[in-house]
């Protein structure tokens, strides 16, 4: 029975996403532990290239660089990840609960008979074993779970559970040709991509949620403008994408993105359950609500109970004399 750590390395428009760093992080200091080695897997159409940007975070890094692997398809990278496992035989593997992610790895670990934990936000090892930090029920507690005489060990982690590390590796890059199976029930047309050069709200270290206490469209603008000084990314709720005032793709909670940014300000969003499992594990919360009884306030570290249109335009000269101060 193998040992050894691997990373799925996932590639979006040509880089290597910033969650990747902080997984390979994380798995660095675990594999001191475990006194095993690390290997890294990068699958996809022109991304040998992305290799050298992770050798020193893995001591082996596969690379599969092919044309079927263009567009990310479930039955291809299934295939090709369980190829590489059987061949590299590590014990755990370890993946990002992103859009991707969560598509892949359950299908995955359930192909190789993996233990499978998904969507954790941390991980501890100790004389028993493997101790993984997972959020159930909206976050409303937090369970850690353990595998139990598995052979081997897939976990998702949600981006920013960890902080990124300098690597000190020097990892040998692998090139290897895999012969995927495509799934002949599966028919790949098109894909469109969207038009939005937003950094993606999984990775941002700040965000600014509005809800619908935003009252209307055009008032996002102040979110937009608050996001600028201070570097954040705007989310909204599901009510305000229902609406049409934003795209899904700045959508948070259960039918949305699962966020963990360092900084989350709600304004004018409720708290609803489905809402706030897809942001109870930000590092610092803070709500703006007129309802002093609004349910975001349980999740917040700090609450303003007033109307956000009092609030927001304050908070924006603020910000704007504390940075020309410096
Ligand atoms: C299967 C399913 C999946 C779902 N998935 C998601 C999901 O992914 N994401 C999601 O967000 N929701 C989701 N929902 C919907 C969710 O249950 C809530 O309906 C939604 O989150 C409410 O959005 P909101 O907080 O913006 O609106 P509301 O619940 O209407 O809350 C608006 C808030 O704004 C406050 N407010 C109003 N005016 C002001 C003001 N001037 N100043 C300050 N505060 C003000 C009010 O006090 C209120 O608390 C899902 C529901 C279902 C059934």
């Amino acid at each position: 029975m193998g040992k050894d750590i691997c990373i799925f390395i996932e590639c979006k428009d040509g880089n290597i996403r910033k969650t990747n760093f902080e997984l390979l992080s994380k798995a660095d200091e675990l594999s001191k532990k475990m006194a095993s080695n690390l290997l890294a897997v990068i699958i996809g159409k022109d991304i040998s290239s992305l290799a050298d940007g992770i050798t020193s975070y893995a001591d082996r890094i596969v690379v599969v660089d092919d044309d079927v692997f263009k567009d990310y398809r479930c039955d291809v990278f299934t295939d090709t990840m369980e190829k590489i496992t059987k061949k590299y035989d590590p014990f755990l593997i370890i993946g990002a609960s992103t859009i991707t992610g969560k598509d892949l790895f359950p299908r995955f670990a359930a192909r190789i008979g993996a233990a499978f934990i998904s969507d954790a936000t941390g991980i501890e090892l100790d004389e028993k074993g493997l101790k993984v930090r997972k959020p159930i029920y909206g976050g409303k507690i937090i369970s850690w779970v353990s595998p139990k005489n598995a052979e081997r060990v897939v976990i998702t982690f949600r981006p920013n559970s960890f902080a990124i590390e300098n690597g000190k590796r020097s990892g040998e890059i692998i090139k290897e040709k895999i012969d995927a199976e495509m799934d002949p029930r599966i028919n790949l047309i098109n894909i469109t991509k969207g038009q939005s050069k937003k950094v993606d709200l999984q990775e941002a270290d700040f965000i600014i949620c509005g809800g619908r206490g935003m009252k209307d469209p055009e008032n996002f603008k102040l979110l937009e403008e608050i996001a600028e000084i201070i570097g954040a990314r705007v989310g909204a709720s599901r009510a305000v994408v229902d609406s049409k005032w934003r795209d899904y793709e700045d959508q948070i909670g259960k039918s949305g993105k699962t966020v963990s940014p360092k900084l989350y300000i709600g304004c004018g969003v409720s708290g609803a359950l489905h809402h706030t499992m897809g942001m109870d594990t930000s590092k610092v919360v803070v709500a703006i609500n007129k309802d002093p009884n609004a349910l975001i306030f349980q999740y917040a570290d700090y609450g303003i109970v007033d109307d956000l249109f009092n609030i927001l335009p304050a908070l924006k000269e603020e910000l704007i004399s504390a940075k020309k101060e410096g």
